[in-house]
């Protein structure tokens, strides 16, 4: 049977394994002018990601120009089929026959930002964006088209 010491000594220990747990959360609350959390999402407009942070993908300049051309690798490098491509024929203005994208499909709620289509696209048309609010009701919209509409292949990319 315990006894009250034993009783008191537990008591005593939890308090102190309290104070321990809490000594970080506590050096942070009463340090002043240290940053801690971000009032998200209130500071919205002027959150700036963390340079590594990966959002979506493919960028287009502001002609509307983006650097895919078709080929199709990075849907065989996407370790798990969250890029689909699908590519057409077109005639080049000296009459040859040529491959360009005609839909680059993404599924966002599929993809693990391992990044190897970033990686290993040969015409650096992929890359990572800064967006990060994802969050949908409709899981449906996180199928994405990331050829925008109307969008041309950059001039000099082959
Ligand atoms: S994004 Fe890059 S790898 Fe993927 S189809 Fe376009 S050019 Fe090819
Ligand atoms: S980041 Fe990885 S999982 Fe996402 S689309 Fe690219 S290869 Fe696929």
């Amino acid at each position: 049977m315990r006894s009250i010491i034993d009783y008191l000594k537990e008591i005593v220990f939890g308090l102190w394994s309290l104070l321990k747990g809490m000594k970080v959360t506590g050096s942070y609350f009463f340090r002043p002018g240290t940053i801690v959390t971000q009032k998200y999402p209130s500071n919205r407009k002027d959150l700036v990601m963390f340079d590594r942070f990966k959002g979506e993908v493919m960028p287009h300049n502001e002609k509307n120009e983006h650097k895919c051309t078709g080929c199709g690798i990075c849907e065989i490098n996407c370790p798990n089929g969250t890029i689909e491509v699908i590519s057409k024929s077109v005639i080049t203005g000296d009459g040859k026959k040529k491959r360009a994208i005609d839909i680059h499909i993404y599924r966002l709620g599929m993809c693990t930002f391992c990044a190897l289509c970033v990686k290993t696209c040969p015409s650096n048309a992929l890359a990572f964006s800064q967006e990060f609010e994802h969050a949908v009701f409709n899981r449906a919209l996180l199928i994405k088209t990331l050829n925008k509409p109307g969008s041309q292949l950059m001039k000099g990319v082959e």
